[in-house]
């Protein structure tokens, strides 16, 4: 199982941290050890003072696939989750000055929060989801409001890497994302349904 992540998917995400908006999808990579579910507490690690929440639809890819077309692409899902792509900022601050590659900021053990999985009832274009810190909403998301549209990042991502059942897409985060701290308690929603609770240690 593989984990792609899709970085700067929101124009407003992209604007608070000052990055320009990606003239084709910024992709990265997350190892399996990465994953975090079934609710256990992620324990803040020593390499970073500031890792942020960046909350996100996360898809479960539902058949093998490469050199998927975007009119295709909803074959090869059918399960929707949110999770969170832990994010160690100073690090990925300190990587992105100097043009190295991000995986110590992005995929370090458990920084791949992932809620449980529904059925997906109707097209993903049309899901909201926000994430609350300590009992408040800190983002709010309308899928319709990516860059790039699931099926176009599918159809993407397959002319690169073959996409294998089980494998997770974190499709991006919109604007909102802010520092983590330990005893937080982190609730993640589609629509009105909670899938996904994060206590920080
Ligand atoms: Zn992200």
């Amino acid at each position: 199982m593989k984990i792609i992540c899709v970085g700067r998917n929101y124009v407003k995400h992209v604007e608070e941290l000052k990055n320009k908006v990606p003239d084709k999808p910024v992709i990265f990579l997350k190892p399996d050890t990465a994953r975090l579910k079934d609710g256990k507490p992620f324990f803040y690690p020593e390499h970073s003072s500031n890792i942020h929440y960046e909350a996100e639809l996360v898809v479960r890819i539902s058949k093998n696939g490469r050199h998927i077309q975007p009119q295709f692409a909803h074959s090869y899902y059918n399960e929707i989750t949110i999770g969170i792509d832990l994010t160690a900022r100073d690090t990925q601050q300190e990587l992105k000055e100097n043009g190295l590659p991000w995986e110590l900021a992005k995929a370090f053990d458990d920084s791949a929060v992932v809620g449980n999985f529904i059925t997906l009832t109707k097209p993903v274009s049309e899901l909201s989801f926000s994430l609350e810190k300590n009992g408040k909403v800190v983002q709010k998301g309308l899928a319709a409001h990516m860059i790039y549209p699931l099926d176009e990042l599918i159809a993407f991502i397959s002319k690169y890497f073959f996409l294998k059942q089980g494998d997770l897409i974190f499709t991006g985060t919109p604007e909102g994302v802010g520092p983590i701290a330990i005893g937080d308690e982190y609730v993640g929603k589609i629509e009105n349904e909670t899938l996904l609770n994060l206590n920080i240690k």
